[in-house]
């Protein structure tokens, strides 16, 4: 497909397409959406980018490289939080769950697929309806019981029934049936098996080899080995024609169609089948099928009445089956220190945020920090009071000594505000709005009380020991103060042009005082015509 030519709304619907496909081809779609991720960059729709990107790192999980899909997943997590997309962080979430799968972290799967089961509305596509909710019956039946799972498995499946959903029903039921048959539930499994081969049965259904797998696994279990053998030769005969979306499952047919022919006293064919699942393990490094195989070499020995064999057999088993665990705790120590090193990024990120607002001179607040704080401090206190200061002929001390010699007194100047405050008004703040102009908030502070508090740390700038820095220059302050209760009407705007107009006046009065109670008629007239 061309996606070069398509606007953002024909790449939204190509993505769906992608996003909501049950049986994938994972590098074909994978290419496809990092094409559509490449492309969603230059239009400018974010969400359509973080959508593609979301898509591509969850097709990256299925094709195992899961450190970075899970890296790629959480920063997702955190980026949709922010946005607030709905729909997104279901998609998030759901994908969360899957990266916790395979980082053997069942808690927090089960936690997540909560959370994309929640998220979800009706206006959501019926792929998500019904594998969300699939979903989280599967980690409900490993993380707590079957029983648990069960009514979700239920639901899932008259979902799909219900939305005429046929694609997604034997999913369903296959996971239905296959999570009874982990449970050791075998009867269940096999009526929700049967419902399958119903359904297939009915609406000419050629069932994949992964459901057949399934399916004779369950039947082997219910001791239906000739039924098991007869799901296995299908199996094994669709797999060969390609119909597997993964070719080392060949090992693992082998290995369920070599339990069948066991069951049936097959037992040389039996062995012929093990053994061809064995080279295949040998070939493809197929680690988790090999030590399923070593038990089953174990249990032919002991049909064979060869129980020596069978005895060193069943130690290998024990062996494989604990290098496997090994390597698995490797891999989920991979996964979630992928989830780890997002965490770290995240505290970077926070830091980052803080330094960009912060006056880098002085390391007070800055003018973002005021921006983006002022507004809520405003709205949540009705006795928040303000002042603007702004230094005395300043630019007397840069032109007459040295600019360094000004960042000096910049400098002091930022620390006996900050420790004045801290005294008058510890949940207050000091910001630094730029060149020698300061804002200072105090919180739930009457005028009256403000004005004296803010008249004593002028006093003390006022006498404190400049001479080490500016010799027989004198550094003084003017503050204009106001507050948001006592200000018509009642804005941050009003309230900061009331404090500026105070500032002006301080200066117009002669300078190093505080002006709280300015007549609106005073304005900076007063000032500039001096
Ligand atoms: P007034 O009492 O009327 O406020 O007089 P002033 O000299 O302080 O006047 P004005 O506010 O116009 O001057 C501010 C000066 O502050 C101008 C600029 O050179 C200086 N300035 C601004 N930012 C910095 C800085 O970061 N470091 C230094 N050293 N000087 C700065
Ligand atoms: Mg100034
Ligand atoms: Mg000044």
């Amino acid at each position: 497909m061309d996606y070069s030519v398509m606007g953002a709304g024909e790449l939204s619907n190509a993505l769906l397409a992608i996003e909501d496909q049950v049986v994938t081809d994972v590098d074909g779609n994978l290419a496809a959406a990092v094409e559509i991720e490449r492309l969603a960059g230059p239009l400018g729709d974010e969400l359509l980018l973080a959508r593609a990107r979301l898509c591509a790192a969850s097709l990256r999980l299925r094709s195992g490289d899961v450190a970075t899909a899970t890296r790629q997943i959480y920063a997702l997590l955190e980026w949709a939080t922010r946005y607030g997309d709905r729909r997104l962080l279901a998609r998030v979430y759901h994908a969360c769950a899957n990266a916790s799968l395979l980082a053997g972290d069942a808690d927090k799967r089960l936690e997540q697929a909560l959370s994309a089961v929640e998220l979800l509305d009706e206006t959501d596509t019926p792929y998500m309806q019904v594998s969300y909710r699939l979903r989280l019956a599967e980690a409900l039946s490993r993380s707590s019981t079957i029983d648990a799972a069960r009514p979700r498995f239920r639901q899932a499946e008259q979902l799909a029934r219900e939305l005429g959903y046929w694609e997604m029903l034997p999913v369903a039921l296959n996971n239905w049936a296959y999570g009874e048959f982990l449970a050791g539930e075998f009867a269940r499994s096999e009526q929700v098996a049967n419902r399958l081969l119903e359904h297939a049965a009915a609406h000419g259904v050629d069932l994949g080899p992964a459901y057949l797998d399934t399916i004779g696994a369950i039947q082997i279990e219910n001791g239906l080995y000739a039924e098991a053998e007869r799901t296995m030769r299908l199996c094994i005969q669709r797999c060969a024609a390609g119909e597997s979306d993964n070719a080392d499952d060949m090992a693992e047919y082998q290995l369920t169609l070599a339990r069948a022919l066991r069951g049936l006293g097959e037992l040389e064919q039996a062995q012929a089948g093990l053994d061809r699942s064995r080279s295949l393990c040998a070939e493809r490094e197929l680690h988790t099928v090999l030590a399923r195989l070593h038990q089953e070499q174990a249990e032919l020995y002991a049909a064979r009445g060869e129980y020596a064999a069978a005895f060193a057999e069943q130690k290998v088993a024990f062996a494989a089956a604990e290098s496997l665990r090994v390597r698995e705790r490797q891999s989920q120590a991979q996964t979630r220190q992928a989830m780890f090193e997002t965490a770290e990024a995240r505290q970077d990120a926070e830091r980052f945020r803080e330094q960009a607002r912060l006056d880098p001179l002085t390391g007070l607040r800055n003018r973002r920090y005021v921006d983006e704080e002022l507004p809520a401090l405003i709205a949540g206190d009705p006795d928040l009071a303000l002042a603007i200061a702004d230094l005395d002929h300043f630019k007397r001390i840069n032109d007459t000594l040295s600019h360094d010699t000004g960042d000096q007194v910049l400098i002091r100047i930022a620390e006996l505000l900050r420790t004045g405050l801290a005294r008058a008004a510890p949940e207050g703040f000091a910001a630094r709005l730029g060149g020698e102009e300061f804002l200072l908030v105090l919180p739930a502070t009457r005028l009256a009380a403000a004005a004296g508090h803010l008249d004593e740390i002028r006093r003390t700038i006022s006498g404190y020991g400049w001479r080490d820095v500016t010799g027989e220059l004198p550094v003084t302050i003017s503050i204009g103060v106001a507050a948001v209760g006592e200000t018509s009407p009642r804005s941050l705007s009003a309230t900061l042009a009331t404090a500026d107009r105070n500032l002006y006046a301080a200066k117009g009065a002669g300078r190093d005082r505080v002006v709280s109670g300015t007549p609106p008629e005073h304005r900076r007239r007063a000032y500039r015509d001096r």
